[in-house]
């Protein structure tokens, strides 16, 4: 309700003579009132039944009935409840004082009443009025208030039951005194089970509720404090308490919780992190470094190994500090410009660069990263992973380096048969020559013969290379004396050291240096070494040789004042066909496989070769050190003593020989029948067989590879023939596979030997069979 002008009370005056009502406002006119002047009775009482007035004054007069009666009528109407004061004659006798009252007016004034009187009166009234309007105003305002208080409790009372959160109130003693709705379902119990109780009862953990309640006792506000409550059902809710008291006047009234269920959260929680723990562990086994980056390449994450690598803390690498700290400068705008592009096209990458190590030595990567997505196929982030690649990128480097060494050896290959066959065809072309002298053509023959003596060495050392490189010679050791395997290498090489008028001084140990070796393998060795020792340098120039023991090892060196070797290419040369660049003074031939051969056999020996050289120009050194031998004393050999060989003379033998190829066929027999045997080919395996019974030869040199019936089948025919059991059997091949030599000797021959067959070969075999006819041997 509106306090309607609190100031002003309304005041009626109802007189039908007008003079009377002039004269009553002129009484009343200096009070602060507001006057409202009315003459007709039905006025009057419309107003009062339409405002508030704090009193009407009616002035009656005894003259006019009608007026009378009206005024009677106000007086004792129930329309309103405004006081009425009733102005009158004192001597009207038709509207007496009593009269008045009965009809319900509060007051009656005998006119001509003082002034003073009435004012006196209407200010009562006014005053009465303004009074109770205030009353009435503050009862409103009071029932008002009532009703907001009420309104605003329910909606508390409703808020605490509904709330989505938990909450309870505890009182001092630690009695439950409320809890929502929200409260009673988490835990299960129903109100009477739950409001009441101590609420130590709930709580899993005794530690936990008394810590709370004595921290809240002493005045402190707890926010998420953690706790774990029992439900009704057994099963337990983690939850966080909010949580502070109550006090008046110093003495705890209530604590008030806020309770909310993190159970679920902490299982999420704990599942996270044991993924977490999960991936990191696997991470952390791959050897790979991974990372996580945003579309502009900022790392937001990487695998530990970035700080195993680099050796700087992960922290240090993230955002775009990895490509500034570790990538090689020469290869950062390829990997910017590689990961814009991947970014552009929001596809995988691939890129190679080199990341530093912690030792500042930097290792080449691969670098994969690709797009992770989200539900909408929207890229979020970048998953990648770099991979050490550096065993790798060696290995494609050597990879190229023996390639090119490869082409590089074809060529040497091709220039050193040539070489070689020139002169040969040359030495042809002048043996047709018709007349040409008995001296011209024993030249062209030795030229030949050395020719032939080269190439076979070539193919020899190839098939050797070959052989040795693919670990598959068999070293037939024995006790030898080093001294020995060295002179015998150096007799070897003298004539090549004599042409070249090389001065050779050799220095030997008094005591014999014994190892066990494969001598033939052990005279390669130095026979090698020598050769180069001559190959590189000059004529005339000095080259040493000193075998020494030290410790238990023997060590030779073989050390020269020739073209030297770089400083770069000193472990390089005994890689396969490594040839060091030269600006020879000569014309050099070689392979590049020498040094190869050499090491791998001194390793196969148990042993090893450093070369040393101060560079071009100033000579080389080879350092070979091998074990000694660890002897019994039975095994010592006599040293020094040349094995007595026995010297057959030519005599007439019947020799059979068996190749497809005829030159092959031809040069053999004649070679053979040179040596004043009698010798029959047969060009194939079949024929072969036909003639063993009518010619019954005592040896056959026999091919192997012969159409329809090869050498390995012909030998088994004849070893199953009653008469040619007792035959010598030679195989003779191009191919020196160890696979050759054991068949043929599971297939029945007696001897193995690779083409082309020397007249030593030739000699050989004659030497070493028996029961030959002709002189006997010696
Ligand atoms: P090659 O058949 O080329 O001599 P090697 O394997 O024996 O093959 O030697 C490899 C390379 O090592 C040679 O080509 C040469 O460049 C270098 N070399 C070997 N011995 C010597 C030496 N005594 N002095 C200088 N260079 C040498």
């Amino acid at each position: 309700m509106r306090q309607s002008n609190q100031l002003k009370a309304n005041v009626l005056l109802l007189d039908n003579n007008p003079a009377s009502l002039w004269s009553i406002r002129e009484i009343l006119k200096d009070l602060d009132h507001n006057l409202v002047e009315v003459m007709a009775g039905e006025d009057a009482l419309g107003l009062l039944r339409e405002q508030e007035f704090a009193v009407a004054i009616i002035g009656v007069h005894s003259s006019d009935i009608v007026f009378r009666q009206a005024a009677e009528m106000i007086c004792g109407s129930q329309d309103h409840c405004t006081p009425i004061v009733i102005l009158s004659e004192s001597d009207n006798s038709a509207f007496t004082m009593d009269h008045a009252y009965s009809l319900g007016a509060v007051d009656f004034l005998a006119t001509p009443s003082p002034p003073g009187v009435v004012r006196s009166k209407v200010n009562a009234f006014a005053d009465l009025y303004k009074r109770s309007n205030r009353w009435r105003f503050q009862a409103e305002r009071t029932r008002q208030l009532e009703g907001q208080l009420r309104t605003s409790q329910d909606e508390v009372n409703d808020f605490f039951e509904n709330a989505t959160i938990c909450l309870h109130i505890v009182a001092g003693d630690g009695t439950i005194l409320q809890a929502n709705q929200a409260e009673l379902r988490l835990l299960g119990y129903k109100p009477e089970e739950y409001i009441g109780q101590p609420i130590t009862a709930f709580h899993v953990d005794e530690f936990t509720i008394s810590h709370i309640l004595q921290q809240l006792q002493a005045g402190h506000f707890l926010s998420e404090y953690p706790a774990r409550l029992r439900c009704k059902d057994g099963s337990v809710k983690e939850v966080l308490i909010d949580s502070s008291a109550k006090f008046v006047e110093g003495s705890l009234i209530h604590t008030r919780c806020f309770t909310r269920d993190v159970t679920d959260r902490n299982r999420a929680n704990k599942e996270l992190q044991k993924n977490e723990a999960r991936w990191n562990s696997t991470v952390g086994l791959l050897p790979e470094l991974m990372w996580t980056a945003s579309s502009t390449g900022e790392a937001n994450w990487v695998s530990e190994q970035w700080e195993h690598h680099t050796g700087i803390p992960v922290s240090d690498l993230l955002g775009l500090n990895w490509l500034e700290m570790v990538i090689h400068p020469e290869d950062v705008k390829n990997t910017i410009e590689t990961i814009q592009a991947a970014v552009e096209k929001d596809a995988a990458f691939l890129l190679e660069h080199r990341i530093r190590r912690h030792d500042g030595v930097y290792i080449w990567f691969r670098t994969r990263g690709v797009p992770v997505r989200d539900e909408n196929n929207n890229t979020i982030y970048w998953l990648g992973t770099s991979d050490d690649i550096e065993t790798f990128k060696d290995t494609e480097a050597k990879l190229t380096e023996a390639d090119r060494r490869k082409d590089e050896f074809l060529a040497v290959l091709a220039h050193e048969l040539r070489n070689a066959l020139s002169p040969v065809r040359t030495s042809m072309d002048i043996l047709r020559v018709p007349g040409v002298d008995a001296e011209t053509v024993e030249d062209a023959y030795q030229m030949i013969e050395r020719q032939v003596e080269h190439l076979v060495r070539l193919v020899d050392d190839l098939l050797d290379a070959s052989r040795i490189v693919q670990g598959k010679i068999e070293l037939r050791k024995e006790i030898v004396d080093l001294s020995t395997v060295v002179y015998q290498a150096i007799e070897w090489v003298k004539p090549m050291m004599t042409s070249l008028s090389q001065q050779l001084s050799v220095r030997m140990p008094k005591e014999p240096l014994l190892v066990d070796a494969d001598p033939v393998r052990l005279t390669q060795i130095v026979i090698n070494l020598l050769n180069n020792a001559c190959k590189y340098t000059n004529s005339q120039g000095k080259i040493e040789v000193f075998l020494t023991r030290r410790n238990d090892n023997s060590v030779l060196t073989i050390r020269d004042n020739g073209i030297g070797i770089p400083r770069e290419m000193l472990t390089r040369i005994f890689d396969l066909f490594q040839q060091v660049e030269q600006s020879g003074l000569r014309q050099l031939s070689g392979l590049g496989i020498g040094l190869t051969i050499v090491k791998r056999i001194a390793k196969l020996h148990g042993g090893l070769i450093v070369a040393t050289s101060d560079g071009e120009g100033k000579g080389s050194e080879f350092e070979v050190q091998l074990p000694l031998a660890q002897l019994l004393p039975h095994r010592i050999p006599e040293c020094g003593h040349a094995q007595e060989r026995r010297v057959r003379s030519p005599t007439s033998t019947k020799i059979l020989v068996v190749d497809d190829n005829d030159d092959v066929a031809f040069s053999l027999s004649t070679l053979l029948r040179l040596q004043g045997h009698e010798v029959v080919v047969a060009s194939n395996g079949l024929t072969a067989l036909q003639l063993l019974n009518s010619y019954q030869p005592h040896i056959a040199f026999v091919d192997i590879r012969m159409p329809h019936l090869n050498g390995f089948e012909l030998a088994r025919y004849i070893r199953k023939s009653a008469n040619a059991a007792a035959i010598k059997l030679i195989a003779i091949t191009g191919g020196g596979h160890p696979s050759d030599f054991q068949n043929a000797l599971e297939s029945g021959f007696d001897l193995h030997l690779l083409k082309p067959i020397t007249l030593e070969n030739v000699t050989q075999v004659l030497d070493e069979t028996p029961h030959l006819p002709g002189p006997a041997h010696t």
